[in-house]
């Protein structure tokens, strides 16, 4: 039986993960769950998995459930989130909760040795290297990733060594707004934006799809995870969302993992690696429904999300943590409709361009990843929250 904990249960890979489970239950046990201000939801939830430990976005809350709930510990706010990874008795954690406020639960994990079930990208882009330096230390702990390209890639990488890797193709849907040129973006809504054609996610990272930053962080995400330099990091668009992404390696072979999309085959691949596992809710793909797979070059131009993240991540250092932070910002100024949806990459170049970048080489490094995270949070609120 693996224990499970989920940060993030009340979201879309939250939700996705306990359907899984559901029909799964000789095999898996929630242990713990999370969830920010969806406490309906999460009560749910909680009757149905039974799990020990909850954490909830408010202190409030946290005192309200423990009076039902006698039997579970509960926690709160984005210590919590770092406390119940580090306490609860768990064999695999999911990162499930939206942004970088996952940093830490993460970290906890690694300091435990336990698996990781990556989902929350911005963690690997805000604090990747960082991250990667306590990998090296605490040598049992691993990462799995979710985000479908890099479990495309993970699996496109098993049976074979890193080393005689060409280069990652990482593939786009395209987003929302794919073919559409800057003049015609100007005044798109919030609305639009989140009508995504293949993904059903949730709204921050369906934003960033639109905007194509989603593809940049993944970008980023894919160099701290597989230790591939940028160079050799290519995106193609691929509007029908069938390849997952594929590794080409040296002697012209190509590897991909392909499938409908749908996340659940990367969660549970994420549970279940090394193994292979079947669960009822998994869908399987009828290639004869597809007439066409078709890939074409991404309009840098347009989407100035890839080229800020090469960008950034070339620099390295702070620069990604700057990118992350301000996009996150951006993303909820633009969905509580304070802002235009080209103001994000206004928004994100100018704090690239006005930040110092810190050296994250030394013992301070997460210290002075979380300084830029909230001085960039702050100056971008400030700036443009109006
Ligand atoms: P959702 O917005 O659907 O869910 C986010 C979850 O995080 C919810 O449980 C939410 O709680 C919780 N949460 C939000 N803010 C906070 C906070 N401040 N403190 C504590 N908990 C918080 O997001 P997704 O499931 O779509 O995405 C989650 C992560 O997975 C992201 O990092 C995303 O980039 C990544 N990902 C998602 C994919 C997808 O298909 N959805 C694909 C690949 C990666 P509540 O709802 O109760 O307020
Ligand atoms: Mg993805």
């Amino acid at each position: 039986m693996k224990k499970i904990l989920i940060l993030g249960s009340t979201g879309s890979i939250g939700t996705n993960a306990l359907e899984l489970i559901r029909n799964n239950k000789d095999k898996y046990r929630v242990i713990g769950l999370s969830g920010n201000k969806n406490i309906e939801l999460l009560e749910k939830q909680i009757k149905e998995f039974e799990p020990e430990y909850i954490c909830v976005g408010s202190k409030e809350d946290k005192q309200i459930l423990e009076k039902k709930y006698c039997n579970i510990k509960f926690y709160s706010g984005d210590f919590g989130l770092a406390e119940i990874a580090k306490e609860a008795d768990y064999d695999i954690i999911l990162t499930a909760v939206s942004g970088a406020i996952g940093i830490d639960a993460t970290i906890e994990a690694i300091k435990r040795e336990k698996r990781i079930a990556l989902a929350n990208k911005e963690t690997m882009v805000s604090a990747g290297s960082y991250i990667n330096r306590l990998l090296i230390k605490y040598k049992k702990a691993e990462i799995i990733p979710v985000d479908s390209e890099h479990s495309a890639l993970f699996q496109s990488l098993q049976g074979f060594k890193k080393e005689n890797i060409k280069r990652l193709i990482i593939t786009a849907s395209g987003g929302t707004f794919r073919e559409k040129k800057v003049q015609e973006l100007k005044e798109v809504s919030v609305e639009q934006a989140l009508k995504h054609p293949n993904w059903s996610m949730g709204k921050k990272i369906t934003v960033d799809s639109s905007t194509l930053v989603n593809k940049g962080l993944e970008i980023i995400e894919a160099h701290e995870l597989f230790g591939i330099s940028y160079d050799n990091i290519d995106v193609l668009v691929h509007p029908q969302s069938v390849v997952h992404s594929m590794i080409e390696y040296v002697d012209g072979s190509i590897i991909s993992q392909m499938g409908v999309p749908d996340m659940k085959t990367p969660i549970l691949y994420s549970f279940s690696y090394p193994e292979k596992e079947f669960n009822n809710s998994i869908k399987f793909t009828d290639f004869k429904k597809y007439s066409n797979l078709t890939f074409e070059e991404v309009d840098r131009e347009t989407f100035k999300g890839i080229d800020l993240a090469y960008r950034a991540g070339r620099i390295g250092q702070t620069m990604p943590t700057v990118l992350n932070a301000a996009n996150e910002i951006a993303v909820e100024l633009f969905l509580n409709k304070k802002i235009k949806f080209l103001d994000i990459y206004a928004i994100i170049e100018k704090a690239m361009n006005e930040h110092k970048i810190l050296n994250l080489d030394g013992e301070d490094a997460l210290d002075i990843i979380k300084k830029v995270d909230s001085e960039i949070r702050n100056k971008v609120r400030e700036e443009w929250g109006r």
